[in-house]
């Protein structure tokens, strides 16, 4: 059977991408790894190719189509690459930040700050998660006290992707702490605020080259225009907004399985143990075919959901369902390759060890398993 999902418009994009990977990525991956970090720079790099803020309008700066295989084709390329940790920062700011800008943002707002989000002038984070909460987003306690024509933000947010390279962190605050849901807002918080601190670029399992950092708010000034929606209405938007994040992580997710798969067909035909390759052992063969089968199914669902989010039909409990199976099918591949490139796996040399480390984390960010099982739970009625 042939993937029909793309079309030449859609393989053209791949070309390109594929060749700024090659160039402007692949050859520093290693050095990013180690400065645990990419370059601002690389935003603006990625901006000028058109790779940035696809669904944004034309006349913003953007690429004027909301069809979401654009995206999916970065995720895809970014895996296959082995440099999926240099390229989150990208796709959280375009398949994650972005929406929040189209969906939310003023007129005057989206002039303010979407075609420098384009260009890659300005990169956008996401910041929710507390050093006390995580999967309770309910309970939350970074404070935004309105006073005048400002919020006063006070509080911390942890494990930020793109914490430090950010310009424009979305911040989900308590702007009334009595209530639960109904009392966050999203404010934009912006690179030079006084009071708005980085804390550590926090060292990590994996994802070496992607900066994932603590922000500190101290009496934070910020003008009530940069709110994001209605007062109050934060948690319904995230809520809104969590299916294409969580698209996006499980395109990754299947992707980094077939990624993992590849390299490793190519390292069981070459390596030979016994006098055959280690390819030939029957328990390879299984392994690999077993792989082979979940990539295929798994991609299957995840082409209908992309194509769902592009009808705007796709489901909260549709989205968490991609987003637990796939990212689970990633660490189960990964770590059944790595297994098949005995000692030679475990060496960063190989992309299947950095892979391995990767993985670990897509279970968890963007809601985590048990949370996306949750979700599904109560659709069933239960
Ligand atoms: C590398 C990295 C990047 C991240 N990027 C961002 C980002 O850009 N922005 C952001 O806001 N956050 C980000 N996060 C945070 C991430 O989304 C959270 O870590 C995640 O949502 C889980 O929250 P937690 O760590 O507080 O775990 P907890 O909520 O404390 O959960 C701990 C365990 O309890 C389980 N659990 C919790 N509630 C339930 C329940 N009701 N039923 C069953 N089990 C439950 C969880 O599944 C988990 O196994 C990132 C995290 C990492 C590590």
């Amino acid at each position: 059977m042939r993937r029909t999902h793309f079309d030449e418009e859609h393989q053209l994009f791949r070309d390109a991408f594929r060749t700024f990977v090659e160039r402007e990525m692949t050859p520093h991956h290693a050095e990013w790894d180690r400065a645990q970090i990419v370059p601002h720079d690389l935003f603006r790099t990625a901006g000028k190719s058109g790779f940035l803020g696809m669904a944004v309008p034309e006349a913003l700066g953007g690429g004027g189509t909301s069809d979401f295989r654009y995206n999916q084709i970065i995720g895809e390329e970014l895996q296959y690459a082995g440099v999926a940790a240099s390229g989150l920062g990208m796709t959280l700011h375009t398949d994650i930040c972005m929406p929040y800008f189209l969906s939310l943002a003023t007129p005057e707002q989206q002039e303010r700050w979407l075609p420098g989000a384009c260009a890659g002038e300005l990169v956008s984070a996401i910041a929710m998660t507390e050093p006390g909460i995580g999967s309770d987003l309910a309970g939350m306690s970074t404070t935004a006290v309105r006073d005048g024509d400002h919020y006063v933000v006070n509080g911390a947010k942890t494990f930020i992707t793109n914490g430090i390279n950010a310009d424009l962190v979305i911040t989900a605050v308590k702007t009334d702490p009595s209530l639960a849901h109904k009392g966050i807002s999203l404010l934009i918080l912006e690179r030079g605020m006084e009071g708005f601190e980085r804390g550590r670029n926090l060292e990590k399992l994996g994802l070496h080259s992607q900066d994932t950092a603590e922000l500190f708010f101290t009496d934070v000034a910020v003008p009530v225009n940069n709110l994001l929606g209605e007062e109050g209405k934060g948690f319904l938007q995230l809520v809104h907004n969590l299916p294409q994040e969580r698209l996006s992580i499980a395109v990754a997710g299947v992707s980094a399985a077939r990624a993992a798969l590849e390299w490793t067909l190519a390292y069981v035909k070459e390596r030979t143990a016994f006098g055959q390759p280690v390819g030939s052992f029957q328990n390879s063969r299984f392994v690999l075919a077993e792989l082979a089968t979940e990539i295929e199914i798994g991609q299957t669902f995840v082409d209908r959901c992309v194509l769902a989010l592009n009808e705007r039909t796709l489901t909260a409990e549709e989205a968490a369902m991609a987003k637990w199976w796939c990212t689970e099918l990633q660490k189960r591949a990964v770590d059944r390759c790595l297994q098949l490139h005995g000692g030679y796996g475990y060496m960063l040399e190989y992309p299947i060890a950095r892979a391995y480390a990767d993985a670990r984390i897509t279970t968890i960010y963007g809601g985590t398993t048990e949370i996306m099982k949750e979700i599904i739970g109560k659709s069933l009625g239960l």
